[in-house]
């Protein structure tokens, strides 16, 4: 499952904050997760729980912050919102949108006790 190897990486990069910079429990983690990115957050949620277990985010809540996509279009040359990956230019109908934001997943911030 995709998430559950997001959420590993999750705990990889949570784990390695708390050693560089010495702290042992996490109470919060908050995720940034653009519109783009087809993480499913609900699995994604599921997914950190199972995976945290053990770690220093042993029961931590987990926040996600969604970030809006949007692209370049090649016909307007200018940046458009768009909802999903490949959606037309929501003003001209042109496929020739790249994406810009919301297409990556990260982590934002770590609350600690
Ligand atoms: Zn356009």
């Amino acid at each position: 499952m995709h998430e559950m190897s997001l959420a590993e990486g999750i705990r990889q990069i949570v784990e390695d904050a708390g050693r560089s910079q010495g702290f042992g429990k996490v109470k919060i983690v908050v995720l940034e997760i653009g519109e783009l990115s087809s993480v499913e957050p609900e699995s994604l949620r599921f997914c950190f729980d199972v995976v945290m277990k053990d770690s220093i985010a042993d029961g931590a809540q987990l926040q996600i912050d969604p970030v809006p996509g949007s692209g370049w279009c090649m016909q307007c040359a200018e940046t458009v919102p768009i909802s999903a990956l490949y959606d037309p230019c929501p003003k001209c109908g042109s496929y020739q949108v790249q994406a810009t934001s919301g297409t990556e997943m990260r982590v934002k911030e770590l609350e600690i006790e």
